[in-house]
């Protein structure tokens, strides 16, 4: 599993992750809400609209919970799928295989 060492709020719009293995995602609030994994918002058709983040609070030492400015604070956001959220060079699964 993937530890999770520090979060950091980058200005008003995203969030930056520093992973245990030195690893470091950057996520924007639009994705995350979007990405939300509570049940409610897996059963809605279409995303989400954006909403802000007014509080991360650490869940166990597994996860992080979410409150957002829309009211919804039922997501709650595993290190793991957090991972698995990263878009970066590394972590995106490569389309283009060589050989
Ligand atoms: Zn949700
Ligand atoms: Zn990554």
């Amino acid at each position: 599993m993937v530890d999770l060492k520090r979060i950091e709020r980058i200005g008003t719009d995203a969030l930056r992750v520093h992973w245990a293995d030195g690893h470091e995602s950057l996520y924007t609030w639009s994705v995350l809400r979007a990405a939300c994994p509570c049940a409610m918002c897996r059963d809605l058709k279409e995303k989400p609209p954006p909403a802000l983040p007014l509080e991360i609070q650490p869940v166990g030492r597994y996860a992080v919970a979410i409150r957002w400015d829309d009211g919804h604070a039922t997501g709650i956001f595993s290190f793991d799928y957090l991972r698995s959220l990263c878009a970066c060079e590394a972590c995106r699964p490569t389309e283009m295989d060589e050989g």
